[in-house]
């Protein structure tokens, strides 16, 4: 039997299922475009793609964000760098996050540019690239406040951050730090600590060519803090969480499904486990081929709502792994295989991914990033189909 496909299938372009999430390429190019403008061309982009790109697919993405601006491809583990280092040994790419010791070989032998926030490090790696007769690159991390990791802003890392420079094997392409963005005055208080140990290091003679400390929200609320470069995540995929500033993006994703069961479930019946939700009347009741394993968030149980023909239509009952049921109560035209959105852009009347945030108490980037490998992704530009990445890619 063939299988079902969705209204973006070709033959060529099979998902294998109904569910799937659609990512905007022109979206993205569009945003890395605004950002450009925003900052000008003396600032670079680090286009911060960890978390498979927030769900969006960091392979998929990277070329896209290399051909439209994007200097540096970010990411917070060596896994995800080896991946787009696999994928074209060319990209640029930075390690946010620390890596161990025992993989600096891997760094050394794929070019890639690793974060460090201590001397022991640095001289690790110092003597793997000696070994290898290479030099590594590297951006130094400066703790002004976050505590998380970092050199924290002082004199002795000062000392030990010329020790660094003078270290043969090593090139200190950046340094960077990262804020809170708790209030004004303590985003004020991380910069002015940061710039401190700017004006420290040149009185030692040291030079490092890239500072950067701002994030999305930072770059679009606080143009001082752009610096050499921005780390650009949220905005990069039209994630708006900025306050103060404006910057003209649109969200690339959409999660879509279709009615794939219809059934009558009779007054004082229950749906789903433990039947939290019971028909107050007899009631048509739609069941979607997706669940809390493609990422869809299950603290919405008695929360959620989908989108079938532009009206809100709720989820009744708790959400199962693979699959959910709807009230269709208030859309007594739904049939069989009709589209719903999980999630948009808000067109259509569909949830966007701020409400659904806040429906679920947590914030966009967890929304997306949470998303697994098994919805297919599709991948469109001039509103056609481009590529998919399945379960089997
Ligand atoms: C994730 C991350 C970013 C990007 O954050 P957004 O808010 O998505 O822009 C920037 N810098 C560091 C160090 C990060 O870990």
């Amino acid at each position: 039997m063939p299988a079902q496909t969705s209204s973006l299938n070709g033959s060529a372009f099979d998902t294998f299922r109904e569910t799937y999430i659609e990512i905007n390429l022109d979206h993205i190019a569009h945003n890395l475009h605004s950002i450009r403008a925003m900052c000008g061309p003396q600032t670079k982009i680090g286009a911060v793609i960890k978390a498979d790109a927030y769900g969006h697919g960091a392979l998929e993405l990277a070329d896209t964000l290399t051909e439209n601006g994007a200097d540096l491809l970010c990411v917070a583990t060596l896994s995800e760098a080896l991946a787009l280092k696999h994928q074209n040994p060319a990209y640029p790419v930075l390690i946010m996050g620390l890596t161990r010791t025992q993989d600096f070989d891997f760094l050394i032998q794929y070019d890639i540019i690793q974060t460090i926030d201590t001397l022991s490090q640095a001289r690790e790696l110092n003597a793997c690239a000696l070994r290898s007769q290479k030099t590594a690159r590297i951006h130094l991390k400066i703790d002004t406040g976050f505590h998380r990791i970092g050199f924290p802003a002082n004199e002795k890392s000062l000392e030990e951050i010329a020790q660094i420079a003078a270290l043969p094997g090593l090139q200190i392409d950046g340094i960077f730090t990262h804020l809170v963005l708790l209030d004004d005055a303590s985003n004020a208080q991380q910069f002015a600590a940061f710039l401190q140990m700017k004006t420290r290091l040149a009185q030692n003679h040291i030079t490092i060519p890239c500072w950067h400390i701002a994030d999305s929200i930072a770059s679009v609320d606080y143009p001082e803090y752009r610096m050499d470069m921005i780390r650009a995540g949220a905005i990069l995929y039209g994630l708006k969480g900025f306050h103060k500033g404006s910057l003209d993006i649109r969200q690339a994703l959409q999660f879509k499904t279709r009615i794939n069961h219809i059934s009558t479930v009779k007054a004082g019946e229950g749906v789903s486990y433990d039947f939290t939700w019971r028909a107050a009347h007899d009631t048509r009741i739609a069941t979607l081929p997706f669940g809390y394993a493609d990422g869809y968030p299950r603290s919405l149980n008695g929360k959620g709502m989908v989108t079938i023909h532009q009206k809100r239509v709720p989820i009744a009952g708790i959400i199962c792994m693979d699959q959910c049921m709807v009230d269709l109560t208030d859309v007594p035209e739904a049939q069989l295989g009709d589209e719903v959105t999980i999630y948009g852009d808000g067109s259509d009347n569909s949830l966007t991914i701020q409400e659904i945030s806040q429906l679920a108490g947590t914030n966009k980037n967890d929304i997306v990033s949470r998303l697994t490998r098994r919805p297919p992704r599709i991948y469109t530009r001039g509103q056609k189909p481009v590529m998919v990445r399945t379960m089997l890619d």
